[in-house]
């Protein structure tokens, strides 16, 4: 059983489709990132699958139940910035959220509180809180009723480094110890890229990839890029341009051009054409090159 299903999911706002015909499996238990530039869709279908809008055409399911129902008392949200009432401390705050929902012990409260080392400010008013902490408290509020599935939109906003470790070793347990299913959406690869093994990327509200990271480079991988030194770059570069390359002149001095698997012959070719190399190294593409590439060939520039 699916824990997040999508099918054919679509917002439309007027005449623009904010989301459109998103079709995705969750498995339970899977952490699973949700990638896509600003405005790419990723709070619109969040809200869809917390049953906080409905969708304009087909339907989301969680834990195979066609959403809006009951199994949302499941989900434990965290989508856009938490809001929470400023003049009540961060445990009122719980207290209120646990009441509210239902079914809550009081102990639940101090443990959330703790998971997320937010005892020591527990007391204060949250008006007095820092961004960081209300973000921590907002991982808090959303564990409170020990969720199957979690949302997270965009969470670690407004965490320093120490704070975003903490928080993906802190999901990384939950996923672990209670067999939590995790969507979290990032529009930042690198944030994420610690904590999930597969994702979805989103653009302009349509799903460009749904895959395992690790295949994302690969998939997109099959052109390299070589930095190369000539004796001669201006002559180096118009026989690239020439060949119809892509290549460009670095800061560095060097020329940076992209390479596909049927042309890896060409650099001894150069040589046939009375281009002189100094140095030729190879980069491989890192994930974050992968992901900005893929959105790039959408015809997005990035
Ligand atoms: P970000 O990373 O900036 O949060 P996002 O991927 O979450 O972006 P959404 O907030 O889902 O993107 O927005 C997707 C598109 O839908 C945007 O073009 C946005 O302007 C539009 N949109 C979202 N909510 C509404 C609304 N209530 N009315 C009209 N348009 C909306």
């Amino acid at each position: 059983m699916s824990a997040i299903e999508a099918s054919r999911l679509s917002k439309r706002y007027g005449r623009r489709f904010a989301v459109k015909d998103l079709n995705f499996k969750i498995g339970q238990g899977e952490i699973v990132g949700f990638l896509g530039p600003n405005g790419a869709g990723k709070t619109t279908t969040l809200r869809m699958l917390a049953g906080l809008i409905r969708p304009s055409q087909g339907e989301c399911r969680i834990l195979a139940r066609p959403s809006p129902s009951k199994e949302l008392r499941e989900v434990g949200t965290m989508i856009e910035e938490p809001s929470f009432y400023p003049y009540l401390t961060g445990k009122g705050n719980l207290n209120y959220a646990a009441k509210l929902h239902g079914g809550v012990k009081v102990s639940r409260i101090d443990e959330v509180l703790s998971f997320v080392h937010m005892e020591n400010a527990s007391h204060k008013k949250v008006k007095a809180y820092s961004q960081g902490m209300r973000q921590r408290l907002g991982l808090a509020r959303a564990l409170l009723w020990k969720p199957k599935i979690l949302l997270l939109d965009e969470p670690t906003n407004g965490l320093d480094p120490v704070g975003i470790a903490e928080f993906r070793e802190s999901l990384r347990q939950i996923a672990k110890e209670e067999g939590v299913t995790i969507l979290i959406s990032s529009h930042i690869l690198a944030e994420i890229e610690k904590l999930v093994s597969r994702v979805l990327v989103i653009e302009r509200g349509e799903l460009l990839y749904d895959g395992r990271l690790a295949d994302l480079t690969r998939q997109l991988g099959d052109k390299t890029s070589y930095r190369l030194l000539a004796t001669d770059q201006g002559a180096l570069e118009k026989v690239l341009s020439d060949l119809g390359f892509r290549a460009e002149l670095l800061n560095s001095g060097y020329i940076k051009v992209e390479v596909s698997s049927e042309q890896k012959g060409f650099l001894s070719g150069l040589a046939h054409v009375g281009i002189d190399l100094i140095e030729a190294s190879r980069e491989s593409e890192s994930l974050e090159g992968a992901y900005l590439r893929l959105l790039k060939e959408d015809g997005r520039p990035v």
